[in-house]
């Protein structure tokens, strides 16, 4: 059977919570949207690098944790029935030459709308990763590039590696339950909240906190699947050898707008008809 191309008011690329809120004010103004993500779940960066953070600056709430907002979100916008394509990021987008537009994904799906609405946030994102031999093979297990279940490290030995707000602020909250939690930087000083890192500071000194600084990454050591230790070096050459059951790198983002930045918009410039 040839694939049928859905019809829709609005197509809305990215389910993060900015594209959540448009399927809520669209069907305010009884529009009828598919929301398209490339993500296997809505909620854009809150689901996928920080579900368990709280947040503090959304209106109407003190405080609320990342995932739950998601999910209130969706659940505003459930009424409206939106039509979610989720795993689904959209590689084209073209006029239809009548004003409308055709998006379609890599998997086939095709969808016209008579708008498109980009709430792609920072576009696709993933981790700058650490050059280390074999570290492929280790991610998503032994490797993670962000925390999404904090109990994962109860009872481990944790390497977290990086100077920032993330490495700092994940060694501060992981210390309450790990085994050990080693914080490898390559400076003695910390580019972090000042009250973070006195607070780091008072946790090494009660040898909650190991900090391993100035050192680098070197090598991973283990056989492919589980890790055994993480091997670090001084500028002076000087090897350690730090027995882990998890690295947590945290060098921050490389975002990429990927299929976007070629179709001719922004700010500016409309699609080319
Ligand atoms: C660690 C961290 C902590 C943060 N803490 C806070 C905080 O406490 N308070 C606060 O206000 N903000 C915080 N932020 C910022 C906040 O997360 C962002 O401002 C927010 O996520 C932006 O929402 P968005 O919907 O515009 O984009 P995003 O959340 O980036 O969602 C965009 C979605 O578009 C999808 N997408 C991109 N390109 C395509 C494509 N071609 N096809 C299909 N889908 C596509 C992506 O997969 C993504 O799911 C934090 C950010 C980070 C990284």
């Amino acid at each position: 059977m040839a694939p049928t191309t859905e019809k829709t008011d609005v197509a809305i690329i990215g389910a993060g919570p900015v594209g959540l809120f448009a399927v809520f004010e669209c069907g305010m103004l009884r529009m009828r949207c598919a929301v398209f993500d490339a993500l296997d779940a809505p909620g854009g960066q809150l689901t996928a690098l920080y579900p368990e953070k709280p947040i503090y600056d959304i209106p109407g709430y003190p405080r609320i944790d990342a995932a739950v907002l998601v999910e209130k979100l969706a659940a505003q916008a459930a009424p409206f029935r939106p039509v979610y394509h989720l795993g689904r990021p959209v590689t084209t987008l073209a006029a239809t030459g009548d004003g409308g537009f055709r998006l379609s994904t890599q998997a086939g799906t095709a969808v016209e709308a008579r708008a498109v609405l980009i709430a792609a946030g920072v576009g696709a994102f993933g981790p700058n990763r650490p050059p280390l031999a074999g570290i492929d093979a280790y991610e998503g297990g032994a490797v993670r590039y962000l925390v999404t279940r904090r109990d994962d490290f109860r009872g481990k030995r944790v390497v977290i590696a990086g100077g920032g707000d993330s490495a700092v602020d994940w060694a501060l909250s992981l210390a309450e339950i790990a085994a050990r939690v080693m914080v490898v930087h390559r400076r003695e000083k910390f580019r972090c909240a000042p009250e973070s890192a006195a607070r780091m500071k008072a946790l090494a000194e009660a040898g909650r906190i190991e900090i391993v600084a100035p050192f680098q990454l070197d090598a991973l050591e283990g056989d492919g699947r589980t890790l055994a230790a993480v091997i670090v070096k001084s500028l002076d050459g000087a090897v350690r050898r730090l027995e882990a059951d998890f690295l947590l790198p945290f060098f921050g983002l490389a975002m990429t707008l990927g299929p976007i930045a070629t179709w001719g918009v922004s700010s500016r410039a409309a699609p080319s008809r």
